[in-house]
């Protein structure tokens, strides 16, 4: 083929056959992909730079002599955390062999030791937190190094950055450039400064206009009309991704709920394992997450389900949507529509981002794709049972 491909997928293509095989739980039975080994490249070690996220996690990153790998130019690589380092005993000037993973991410395999410089140096990743100079820590069983200042500039860089991400708050415009100057500035803070921002605060920003600093005031100002459980996930808590988010805010409707809850009471939600739970509790005991909750809610954010679902909160699954797709091992559809309807919920024909969950089964089709795609939570019959049971 005059393209890269990073492997092959087989597939019957008589319709008839591929009826008859159908699907197991999660894949067709009529087809299979086939990978070929990733392609492997030497190069050599230049540096090593740390990156400083949101959580504080500190991760070590391999800038390299720049070299073609699978059809791109690759000069930097993740090399993930301090253990992958010591596994792979890197000394910088290293011969190194690099991959895509999964063809997209570039990571280090392996080092050829035999190519290492005599005047190489073992390479350890800094005792400090290379954008505010407070020590790092390792906690004893993580694999992750973290800044835990709290008011670390890299780590409300990439709070703020988290919380205008599209499955938040959804912010358009606010990028780096004007956060890296509010933060250096003092101006932000904490997300909860966003909303004290004036057009008049934005235009002493550097290329920053009347136009555009009037537009990101409005994006700023539209936020608040995001749903409690895109605040949620906005938050930033540890193990709390959009889904659990979802989860989360589906059975405690507002942030005074959720916080008065003891982590054993979070474990039952389903889906929601002692993990998780542990980390929302901790998170609401700290003071400083406890002022910036009330500052949202100063500044009109929406920390509890709208009005018109709260009305209906005796419903567990009020305001919810899902979609059957394929045939259930035991319940007809006709059933399972009237037991969700029962909760509260609504069954919707066809898939889309309003759509909460899909239920599926058996030669589930085109539905199920769609739902992979737009990342929306699946059910087996199961588990929506399990989950018809714990709302009830
Ligand atoms: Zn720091």
């Amino acid at each position: 083929m005059p393209y890269l491909t990073d492997g092959v997928v087989v597939k019957l293509n008589s319709f008839e056959l591929q009826d008859r095989l159908g699907f197991t739980h999660k894949f067709p039975r009529w087809a299979i992909a086939l990978k070929y080994p990733a392609e492997e490249v030497p190069t050599r070690l230049e540096n090593i730079t740390v990156q400083v996220g949101r959580t504080g996690a500190i991760t070590p990153v391999a800038e390299l002599s720049p070299v073609q790998l699978a059809g791109t130019t690759v000069a930097r690589a993740t090399l993930h955390n301090a253990d992958r380092l010591a596994e792979l005993d890197l000394h910088l000037g290293d011969t190194v062999i690099v991959r895509k993973a999964g063809e997209i991410i570039p990571e280090v395999v392996r080092v050829i030791k035999d190519l290492r410089p005599a005047a190489a140096k073992p390479y350890q990743l800094p005792a400090h937190c290379p954008v505010c100079h407070q020590p790092v820590v390792k906690p004893e069983g993580e694999a992750v190094t973290r800044c835990v200042n709290g008011s670390c500039p890299a780590i409300l860089q990439g709070s703020l950055r988290h919380w205008a991400s599209r499955d938040a708050m959804d912010i358009s415009g606010l990028g780096d450039r004007w956060v890296q100057q509010w933060i250096a500035q003092g101006m932000v803070k904490s997300v909860a400064d966003l909303y004290d921002l004036t057009v008049a605060d934005l235009l002493t920003l550097d290329r920053m206009g009347e136009k555009l600093a009037a537009k990101l005031i409005t994006a700023i100002a539209d936020s608040k009309q995001r749903p409690w459980p895109k605040v949620l996930y906005g938050l930033g808590i540890r193990l709390v991704g959009s889904t659990n988010a979802g989860l989360l805010a589906q059975r405690f409707r507002s942030v005074d709920a959720l916080a008065a809850t003891g982590a054993d009471a979070i474990a039952q939600v389903y889906g929601i394992g002692p993990e998780i739970a542990q980390s929302v509790r901790q998170w609401f005991q700290i003071p400083a997450n406890q002022q910036l909750i009330e500052r949202l809610r100063a500044a009109g954010l929406q920390l509890a389900a709208a009005a018109e679902a709260q009305h209906h909160a005796t419903q567990p699954l009020s305001g919810q949507s899902f979609v059957i797709t394929g045939t259930l091992p035991t319940l007809k559809r006709s059933e399972v529509k009237s037991r969700i309807e029962a909760a509260g919920g609504r069954v919707s024909g066809s898939v889309s981002r309003k759509t909460d969950y899909v239920v599926v089964g058996e030669n589930a089709g085109s539905k199920q794709t769609k739902a992979e795609e737009l990342g929306i939570v699946q059910l087996t019959e199961p588990e929506l049972l399990a989950l018809l049971a714990s709302s009830a």
